[in-house]
């Protein structure tokens, strides 16, 4: 790739440009107004009337610094049509120097009608000398940072406006087909809108010149997902090719039959397991939907082709789970499966990390998987259970620990369509769209607190009946030590209130051991409730457990709550979700309780919540540093983003080179950063 152009300025100036995220030339020409103002006009200050931005010219007669109520400099002045005040609170001395008495000054801000008259509070404004032309173009406000003026950020556009090469990277026909403007007339008349233009369309950002932006910066992300995907398939990967019947001898061992979506997606993840480039597939499916048995059954594909599987989860009670489950599964079919935490024991550690390093088939465990001094005699293919729960990094110091293995990523947080082809465009996605049969659907309810009692009376009732349940504490984000108070005293109050039970308690700051052995005992049935925090939020599957509590449901995210009531619903029994809150509800809490309480769909919830909340949080991108589109809308501009994809595969077929520059423009320096 050619080398971006550079910015011409100096240190000071590129330090305060860099915190603008400006970095290049075409940073600084992308970098768009927010807003316009009219300077193009004059109002007489006799006609201009309260609540509107204009711009008047005007004779200053007096000027003025009073100090009560507070300091502020008064200046008085006149265009023949009529007065108005220019009121000041903060101002330099050049300024009131440049105010003098007679002084020509064009102000534009915001009429008011104040009690003395006509005034402006903090205009922007000139001195001009008599006969100063206006300028012929309206003004863009661009977002800035503290000691950059707007009026030197302009400058700098506009030199570069001037200066850089603007040329089109869509080729005429296909621009034409998309019926988008041409790139340099529509970053021009964004920059420079001419006297006269309605600013509406520009400021809603609907206007076709900012469609053709968007558009590209959509382009640009696409550009770059598409040719990670392809460079994926140049890689070279292990071949796994099943040699024996290990994955039918796991299907003939289930109590159940596979649903249809399970089939699908078990033949599409095996047909990928033999190509000779490395997958990269996000399986995705609501919570229950049975995605841990594709897994398993992946898993059996590559270990009879002779490699190793790694098979990573978020928690350790989630990873001690699949543990248990998978070596359930397979060990009796003879499979070695081997286990890392990073609770271990020094002594059984080095004994699973020698069995990695030798013989194991399997290896599940936490974080501790992607640990130094982990190494996998012959890694084929890795499993991240949860995916979006650990960050890119992470995800690829797993894949580091073979040579370009298969991968299996695993998501029960649904990512909506727009987002899963913005964010996760070079993953192939397989989605698990049906659940298996004999689940009844959960009933959700909401309860104020006021009526605890009444839960609590609806929890005994269940367990009489055999069934057990959650109760999930108060979520207190702001500090674990509290956190860990409120769920002792919450333990502690509801063992008082049902004192014929057994409550448990789990939570984060416990022991490995002690955490494992309630998990345990609440699988088993002889714990009747579960008091925990969050830490079960994610994978825990006990199919007797029919309630789920959730106490302070309004401090919960969306997709919290939708991962929490995924716990119960798993067996056949009739299963319900108790949201109790605790009032006054504020805007966005109201909500998202009318969200969870009305969808039980979790691509419905993810949608929602995606409008809720904004991309950034949904992917993780924050934390990862992906950098989010800063002028397309997915919700708003899912149209563009499908239109893209399309193009983006054009262009690299049969315009590199066009590619290529649209690239550099769009995104410089920062592609890197775009790849998972
Ligand atoms: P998730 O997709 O949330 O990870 P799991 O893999 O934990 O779901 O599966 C949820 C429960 O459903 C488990 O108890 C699992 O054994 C069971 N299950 C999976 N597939 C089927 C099926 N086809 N028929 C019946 N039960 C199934
Ligand atoms: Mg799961």
């Amino acid at each position: 790739m050619a080398e971006p152009r550079p910015l011409r300025v100096g240190d000071a100036l590129k330090k305060k440009l860099a915190k603008l995220g400006l970095h290049t030339e075409a940073d600084l020409l992308l970098h768009l107004p927010l807003r316009y103002e009219d300077e193009t006009r004059i109002t007489p200050v006799g006609r201009a009337w309260g609540g509107v931005a204009l711009q008047v010219e005007v004779v200053v007669l007096d000027n003025e610094v009073q100090f009560r109520p507070r300091r502020q400099m008064i200046v008085k002045a006149s265009d023949g049509t009529g007065e108005i005040t220019l009121r000041f609170f903060s101002f330099y001395p050049n300024q009131q120097a440049a105010l003098a008495t007679g002084a020509r000054v064009r102000a534009f801000g915001e009429v008011r009608g104040g009690f003395f008259g006509l005034e402006m509070v903090h205009p922007r404004f000139r001195v001009v000398s008599e006969d100063e032309p206006l300028p012929t173009e309206m003004t863009p406000i661009y977002p800035s940072t503290a000691g950059l003026a707007n009026s030197a950020l302009q400058k700098l556009i506009n030199r570069a406006l001037a200066d850089a090469p603007l040329e089109d990277t869509l080729p005429d026909g296909l621009r034409q087909s998309l019926k988008l403007p041409g790139f340099a007339r529509s970053l021009r008349y964004l920059h420079q809108p001419p006297a006269g233009a309605d600013v509406a369309p520009l400021e809603s950002r609907q206007h076709p010149a900012w469609q053709r932006m968007k558009f590209d910066e959509v382009l640009a992300q696409q550009l770059s997902l598409r040719r990670a995907y392809l460079a994926r398939r140049e890689q070279g990967a292990p071949v796994l090719v099943a040699r024996d019947d290990l994955g039918a001898r796991l299907l003939d061992s289930l109590p159940f039959g596979l649903t249809g979506a399970q089939l699908r997606a078990m033949a599409e993840i095996a047909a990928d397991l033999a190509q000779p480039y490395p997958m990269h597939r996000l399986l995705q499916g609501d919570v229950g939907a049975g995605k841990t048995i594709v897994a398993a059954l992946a898993a059996c594909q590559a270990i009879s082709a002779g490699w190793q599987v790694a098979f990573m989860a978020p928690t350790e009670i989630l990873a001690e789970q699949h543990y248990l489950k998978l070596s359930a599964w397979l060990e009796p079919l003879g499979v070695k499966v081997a286990w890392l935490s990073g609770s271990l024991k020094s002594k059984t550690k080095r004994e699973q990390l020698a069995a990695a390093a030798a013989d194991a088939q399997l290896v599940v465990g936490t974080h501790a998987l992607i640990q130094d001094g982990v190494d996998f005699a012959r890694l084929g293919l890795s499993i991240v259970d949860e995916q979006h729960r650990f960050g890119v990094a992470q995800r690829l110091a797993l894949r580091k620990k073979g040579s370009n293995p298969h991968q299996l990523m695993m998501s029960a947080t649904p990512i909506p369509r727009t987002l899963a082809m913005s964010y996760y465009a070079d993953l192939d996605v397989t989605v698990l769209d049906e659940l298996p049969p004999g689940r009844t659907p959960i009933k959700t309810r909401l309860v104020a607190d006021t009526r605890r009692d009444d839960v609590v009376d609806f929890v005994k009732k269940q367990v009489e009946e055999g069934r057990q349940a959650y109760w999930v504490c108060p979520l207190i984000e702001e500090s674990e030590a509290l956190q860990l108070q409120t769920a002792e005293d919450t333990f502690t109050q509801l063992s008082a209130d049902l004192p014929a039970l057994t409550v448990g308690l789990v939570h984060g700051r416990m022991k490995a051991d002690e955490k494992q052995a309630t998990m345990a005992a609440f699988a088993a049935g002889e714990i009747d409730v579960l008091v925990a925090t969050t830490v079960i939020e994610v994978g825990v599957d006990v199919p007797n457990a029919s309630l789920m509590v959730i106490e302070h449901a309004e401090r919960f995210g969306l997709s919290q709550l939708h991962q929490l009531r995924g716990r119960v619903g798993r067996g056949q029994y009739e299963s319900s979700c108790v949201l109790i809150y605790a009032g006054p509800l504020g805007e966005v809490a109201r909500q998202r309780l009318k969200i969870i309480f009305e969808n039980t769909d979790g691509f419905e919830i993810a949608r929602q919540d995606l409008q809720l909340r904004g991309p950034g949080e949904f992917v993780g991108a924050r934390q990862s540093g992906v950098p989010l589109l800063r002028y397309a809308d997915l919700e708003l501009d899912a149209g563009l983003v499908e239109q893209a994809r399309g193009v983006a595969e054009t262009l690299l077929k049969d315009h590199p080179e066009a590619a290529e520059r649209h690239l550099q423009r769009w995104l410089g320096s920062r592609e890197e950063l775009l790849k998972s």
